[in-house]
């Protein structure tokens, strides 16, 4: 194992920190036959829109597209659950040959009579990019006829990377903004971007934001609902988490509607105190809300700071490897991990931009290996030659970690467990020492 070699064409998207000179190149498609971690443009899209919870959600392809999404997130609903739902027109050999816009016809009709959805998204899959059917026209003779927004995502899954499935799902929220009524949304407001709702993590983040006296317009998208999107062009400003799935929503807002936006991040203690104070400097006309905001930072890590201590004197030393979708993700774990005295010695991300990387390269330590759209041969050939006792990935991640003996940490949306905001860093905490100090990999050969 330790002699597992990376493939030529893809060195340079794989860089030692301190042993040559940078240049990453990133932002281009997964090289064929590399095995690539990334996901599709259609599941892209996919899991940006999928925690809209009174929307229907029709793939319409094959049915294997859908089974490879369905119930994709650990994104709660505190009402409606159709989006839990995998519906799909089950395309075939037939519908190939002579055109599924019929069976897609009949297929919305259908559900939308039983469910009663207040919007319905159609996401095209590669089929439908190479029969060609006309998806837009058959959208809007159903939205026509039923008195709902009927969307078409174009996700066709071949013709790009998972961000251009991020892109193709802005592009359809951005067809709901702007629809509602406003009038009554005060300008101490917010949209809450890029939160999904795992395990119930935009319920703290909202109640954060709400106990600084803001009012939450909107989450996108988690627990989502259709009426709050079509008037989220009525908050006073946008805060972008997980930015490259929704960067491209918040470029249009500002645009269109001239809301501004702010990137931050929920996780870890460092991340997550300075979301809240860069929201409260925004609304600086009104010092109270920067003044909760500081109590609220106060309480909250006063009341975990003393377990998180007990974590970090159990792990120091320990090295870990993160692999994550968008690469800002990664800049909060390497603060999180090492506020819980653990280094990281392998950072990477399936869609990472050139400046994040540059950003990735500043933050980490000499001999810390980046990476661009890994393979699971390459992450188990730097784990290995790096003694990672700990991998922070996703589900693809998880078997890759356990066959080599390493804790895991799954950080992706397939996970139950909240690691957002102050309870999800003792969440995080517990997770990564009982993955690490498990006495299992004692027993591994
Ligand atoms: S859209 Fe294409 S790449 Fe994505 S799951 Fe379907 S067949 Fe596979």
């Amino acid at each position: 194992m330790e002699n597992l070699k990376i493939l030529k064409e893809r060195k340079d998207q794989i860089y030692q920190k301190g042993s040559e000179s940078f240049e990453m190149s990133c932002e281009k498609n997964s090289l064929a036959g590399s095995i690539s971690q990334r996901a599709c443009v259609f599941c892209g899209s996919r899991v940006v829109l999928y925690p809209i919870a009174d929307a229907l959600h029709l793939i319409h392809g094959p049915i294997g597209c859908a089974a490879y999404t369905w119930d994709i997130r650990g994104a709660l609903s505190s009402g409606p659950q159709l989006h839990r739902f995998s519906f799909s027109t089950d395309l075939s050999e037939s519908d190939i040959i002579f055109g599924g816009e019929k069976k897609l016809y009949a297929a919305l009709d259908e559900l939308i009579d039983i469910h009663k959805p207040k919007a319905a998204f159609v996401y095209a899959t590669c089929i439908i990019g190479i029969i060609g059917d006309d998806i837009d026209a058959v959208c809007r003779k159903v939205s026509q006829e039923k008195g709902i927004p009927v969307i078409a995502v174009h996700s066709e899954g071949f013709k790009g990377t998972k961000k251009d499935g991020y892109a193709a799902a802005c592009n359809a929220l951005a067809l709901l903004v702007g629809q509602g009524e406003i009038s009554k949304i005060g300008p101490l407001s917010l949209n809450i971007m890029g939160e999904f709702n795992i395990a119930g993590e935009a319920w703290s983040i909202k109640e954060y934001y709400q106990k600084m006296g803001l009012e939450v317009v909107s989450i996108f998208t988690g627990d989502g609902r259709i009426h709050d999107i079509k008037k989220s062009h009525g908050a006073s400003l946008n805060v972008v988490q997980c930015s490259g799935s929704m960067l491209t929503l918040a470029n249009h807002m500002e645009e269109k509607y001239g809301i501004p936006y702010i990137r931050v991040s929920y996780f870890g203690i460092e991340d997550m105190s300075k979301a809240l104070y860069d929201v409260a400097d925004f609304f600086n006309e009104d010092p109270s809300v920067m003044n909760r905001a500081k109590e609220i930072v106060k309480q909250e890590i006063n009341a975990i700071y003393p377990q998180l201590k007990k974590y970090k004197k159990a792990l120091e030393g320990r090295r870990a490897a993160i692999y994550v979708g968008g690469a800002f993700k990664a800049f909060s774990m390497i603060k999180a991990l090492r506020s819980i005295g653990m280094s990281v010695v392998l950072a990477g991300s399936q869609t990472g931009k050139q400046e994040d990387y540059e950003c990735l390269r500043d933050m980490c330590d000499d001999g810390t290996i980046i990476v661009d759209d890994a393979n699971p041969l390459e992450l188990s050939k730097y784990c290995l030659e790096k003694k990672v006792d700990l991998f922070v990935g996703g589900v693809k991640e998880r078997p890759m970690a356990y066959k080599l003996g390493i804790g895991f940490c799954d950080h992706n949306h397939e996970r139950k467990i909240s690691l957002a905001g102050y309870d999800g860093m003792l969440n995080f905490a517990r997770e990564v020492y009982s993955s690490v100090k498990s006495p299992v990999w004692d027993l591994m050969p």
